[in-house]
């Protein structure tokens, strides 16, 4: 089976261009790119897929696995329809394994589909890792936003939708909601310090509250 696949982006070259960026913000292309980047600097070795794609977006190579991995940039929950991109491109590029890697978060529908299928989902506190151990980006929790009404910090909710909720709503019924992402995610400025440990210690504590 011969597929066509692209070359990924020069690590340096990229990083130079796109630095500082805020990861939320990219389009679809620029948020592959930026996985085949921080995959490479992983040590993996890295192709991108023909843009009108077969599932997969970027193919990694890692020891004998080949997986077929499917880049979601959104601003809502990723769905199980990501998981079917994910298992045909495994099998149209002949992959051993199949991965999905978000800046978001998925739902709990995909989560449970993921398993029974066996597909790795990344989502964005993976994302934060695989960004910040390679020196690739950078992370932070997201600061509370303001509740426009009652004036007070919202709380992050995951149970029924990721999103920012007034802390008022079970009291006095504010609705008031904003946007989901409690983590910031950049790439990096222009000095890269790739650091593995300590980087993934401090955010491994930054997720615990
Ligand atoms: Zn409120």
């Amino acid at each position: 089976m011969v597929v066509a696949l692209r070359k990924p982006p020069d690590p340096a070259l990229w990083l130079s261009a796109h630095a500082g960026e805020d990861i939320h913000e990219m389009d679809g292309d620029d948020f592959e790119d930026l996985l085949a980047v921080a995959f490479q600097l992983r040590g993996n070795v890295v192709e991108l897929t023909e843009h009108f794609d077969r599932g997969a977006d970027i193919v990694v190579a890692s020891g004998r696995e080949r997986w077929s991995v499917q880049a979601k940039r959104r601003d809502q929950w990723v769905d199980r329809s990501a998981i079917d991109q994910a298992i045909a491109g495994m099998s149209a590029y002949g992959c051993t394994a199949a991965r999905v890697v978000t800046n978001a978060v998925f739902d709990p529908d995909a989560i449970a589909y993921a398993r029974t299928r066996d597909v790795t989902l990344w989502d964005q506190k993976d994302l934060a890792n695989l960004l910040t151990d390679t020196g690739v980006g950078e992370a932070s929790r997201s600061k509370a936003p303001t509740c426009p009404r009652c004036h007070v910090p919202m709380r992050y909710k995951e149970k029924h939708g990721a999103f920012w909720g007034c802390p008022n709503y079970r009291t006095t019924g504010c609705r008031e909601t904003a946007r989901y992402h409690h983590l910031n995610l950049n790439v990096a400025g222009d000095r890269r310090t790739p650091e593995a440990e300590p980087t993934r210690r401090r955010l491994f504590e930054l997720f615990r509250r």
